[in-house]
């Protein structure tokens, strides 16, 4: 039998908050019922976002929750040149765009087709679906942009992609946390319109980056939040057209605030640093967890 490979992926722009210490735990408690692994995987590619000591406070606030893991931890930042081969597979596979729109130029665009009465579509998070017209632009004028060096992001063409990928794109979902029974979700990327797939700078997006680490690492397991039960589709899309294995999900209940709002990596009453600071055990997150 395959040993289950479980996976916890924190990205080091914050402090971890007991969310974060719900999702760890749990991958925790089911990997050790499956007598599996778990790795930890740093997902930093938003080297701006992403620091050392955010990392380094990560690591401790794990440690201090009784967290084990496999070692090496992988980094996402040090696996650019990797990333990179995948994302020139796509551009000579046609399957992604360079789009060059600004966040004004993509304003000003729907503020128009909307003054002329047509509501345009928003993705699940509400933010206005890429327009259309850098899809149609001649490779010629493509190269003369980026000759100029004209500032872009490497968009999916998610039409093309879905067309390429063909008709089978769903992923099973775990119904509980016992992960005793999957149920099949349909994956809809093109809900998210033409994701970034890399920037200019760092070959690489979230999207693409999972996707390809899952697969490396031989992740068989998914557990993370509800707040990214949607993107799923957009990563089964990737995993087809790239010809990875697809793992299984279970997207957890996301822990919630005083005020019954998602947490955030600045709301410092909830951080496990500042929890401990305040005299709370590991143990005390755990039943503030419901673990
Ligand atoms: N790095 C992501 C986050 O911190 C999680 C990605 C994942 O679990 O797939 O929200």
């Amino acid at each position: 039998m395959t040993l289950l490979t479980f996976r916890f992926a924190p990205s080091p722009n914050g402090e971890l908050h007991l969310g974060h210490a719900y999702s760890a735990l749990l991958n925790q408690n089911l990997a050790r019922a499956a007598s599996g692994r778990l790795l930890l995987r740093i997902e930093d590619i938003d080297t701006t976002r992403c620091t050392p000591q955010f990392e380094a406070g990560m690591l401790a606030d794990l440690k201090w929750l009784g967290l084990g893991w496999e070692e090496p931890v992988r980094r996402q930042s040090e696996h650019f040149a990797e990333y990179g081969t995948m994302l020139d597979r796509l551009i000579r596979e046609e399957l992604v765009y360079p789009a060059f729109m600004s966040r004004g130029e993509i304003r000003a665009f729907i503020t128009d087709s909307e003054h002329r009465g047509r509501d345009w579509p928003r993705d699940p998070d509400g933010v206005p679906l890429y327009p259309p017209a850098d899809k149609a632009l001649p490779v010629k004028e493509r190269k003369r942009r980026i000759a100029e060096n004209a500032p872009f992001a490497w968009r999916l063409d998610v039409g093309t992609a879905m067309a390429r990928a063909g008709k089978d794109l769903a992923w099973a979902e775990f119904v509980d946390e016992t992960l005793s029974a999957t149920r099949f979700v349909e994956a809809c990327p093109q809900d998210w319109g033409d994701v970034i797939v890399a920037r200019r700078d760092i070959p690489t997006s979230y999207h693409l980056a999972v996707v390809m680490d899952d697969a490396l690492q031989g992740v068989s397991h998914v557990v993370r939040g509800q707040d990214l039960f949607s993107a799923t589709g957009v990563q089964r899309l990737l995993q087809e057209i790239l010809e990875l294995p697809r793992p299984a999900y279970f997207h957890h209940r996301l822990i919630l605030g005083p005020d019954g709002r998602k947490l955030s990596k600045s709301l410092k009453d909830t951080g496990l640093a500042a929890l401990r600071d305040a005299g709370a055990t590991p143990e005390d997150v755990r039943r503030m967890v419901g673990l």
